[in-house]
């Protein structure tokens, strides 16, 4: 399964909001975005990470995988917290990103019922990553252009190992 990899102008692409009730092409998408995420041992898998601009993100942090459509980070803690961070669309580097340590976040689920996560640690870093795939923002967006200059250097040093 092949995941879009920067610098393709496909990731920094806003993806559209969905209607999971009409939209049957849904469950056949999370199937294949899940398989992507566990082939590439990710934790989590945004739609557009597969050439689609839909708003919707996989995860699995805790055995057992989840989908959500339509996201949205309705709350924030104020406190951040710095931590390495890969992607599966930018292999072989990780980061130091700043996320905040807890969120909640709404959307709907294959349903189209209104699910409410609370999260905090790693489920609110990966939350708060995946939301950014589908605002076509990818970690490296969120560098100094110093930082940002020397993780391209890795990225395509590593790309060419
Ligand atoms: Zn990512």
């Amino acid at each position: 399964m092949q995941i879009l990899t920067h610098p393709n102008p496909v990731l920094g692409v806003r993806a559209d909001e969905i209607d999971p009730v009409t939209d049957t092409d849904l469950r056949q998408l999370v199937r294949r975005m899940a398989e992507a995420m566990y082939e590439h041992q990710g934790v989590g898998l945004a739609a557009p990470q597969l050439g689609i601009h839909k708003r919707i993100i996989v995860f699995d942090i805790e055995d057992e995988l989840a989908a959500i459509c339509n996201p949205v980070i309705v709350e924030r803690s104020e406190e951040l917290e710095t931590d390495e961070e890969g992607c599966l669309s930018v292999p072989g580097i990780s980061v130091p990103i700043a996320r905040n340590t807890a969120v909640t976040c709404e959307g709907l689920n294959l349903d189209g019922s209104r699910v409410v996560i609370v999260a905090e640690d790693l489920l609110a870093r990966v939350l708060q990553h995946e939301i950014d795939h589908l605002d076509g923002v990818i970690i490296l967006d969120r560098l100094t252009p110093e930082e940002r200059k020397a993780a391209v250097r890795a990225y395509n040093e590593a790309a060419s190992e």
